[in-house]
């Protein structure tokens, strides 16, 4: 990734789980969702499952931010195999 002077670069740790009631893809926080086992609700039918469960995929995303900390844009850092 290119990166200039002005900008900045963290990472977020996300996790990517589908409901198991609509099959509806749900991102959540990956220490939250996958090392807290932490249940969320589906956005789109509302149904409360546990994240971990029905993780199908982790990531680390690189957050590009400017120099006064402003998100610019995302992009994917390191993929980190859940298994099948
Ligand atoms: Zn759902």
């Amino acid at each position: 990734m290119s990166k200039s002077e002005s900008e900045k670069i963290t990472f977020f740790d996300m996790a990517v789980a589908v409901c198991p009631e609509c099959s509806t893809p749900v991102a959540e926080s990956g220490w939250y969702g996958i090392d807290m086992a932490s249940d969320v609700e589906c956005y789109s039918c509302g149904e409360v499952f546990n994240m971990k469960k029905c993780a199908v995929d982790r990531a680390t995303l690189t957050v590009v931010l400017s120099k006064n900390g402003k998100i610019k844009r995302l992009g994917v850092e390191e993929k980190i195999d859940l298994g099948e």
